[in-house]
């Protein structure tokens, strides 16, 4: 944490991490695919950040996601479901990938049925929850996924 930019940086990270200790601690930690799990640390991570520095955070929103967008093209885009094998090995930022899938779920499904599901996972399995909450299955979802 000593390389931080700036103030904004410290409470992305901060908020990124606070939100994977509460994961943790709800029990649902390790039953999320990493690319999920991930995805909410950086959505809420962003938040954070923006609200602290909105022009440099969307900024940088926009340069990463231009990113991704060029790998997609490129076909170098890793189906959601093999991000857990891939990464430490894979060739762009596998968590902004993430990200940008949880982003879609949240726009799609509104906030209100993405904290049901997180809630739900508590008590039952990913599969059945994410079924349950966007009417489509976790791999389905994970195979169709494109930015
Ligand atoms: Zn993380």
């Amino acid at each position: 944490m000593y390389n931080l930019q700036g103030k904004d940086d410290l409470a992305n990270v901060l908020t990124h991490e606070l939100t994977h200790v509460t994961f943790n601690q709800a029990g649902i930690g390790t039953k999320l695919p990493l690319w999920l799990n991930e995805g909410i640390c950086w959505h809420n991570g962003l938040a954070a950040q923006e609200k602290v520095n909105p022009t440099r955070t969307n900024r940088i929103i926009k340069a990463m996601t231009a990113n991704l967008k060029k790998t997609a093209q490129n076909g170098e885009l890793l189906p959601l479901d093999q991000i857990d094998q891939s990464l430490l090995s894979a060739s762009y930022n596998v968590e902004f990938q993430g990200y940008l899938a949880t982003e879609q779920l949240i726009d799609k499904h509104g906030l209100d049925h993405f904290k049901a599901f997180l809630n739900q996972m508590q008590r039952q399995d990913v599969q059945r929850s994410f079924q349950q909450n966007f009417g489509q299955s976790l791999s389905e979802f994970e195979k169709e996924f494109t930015i």
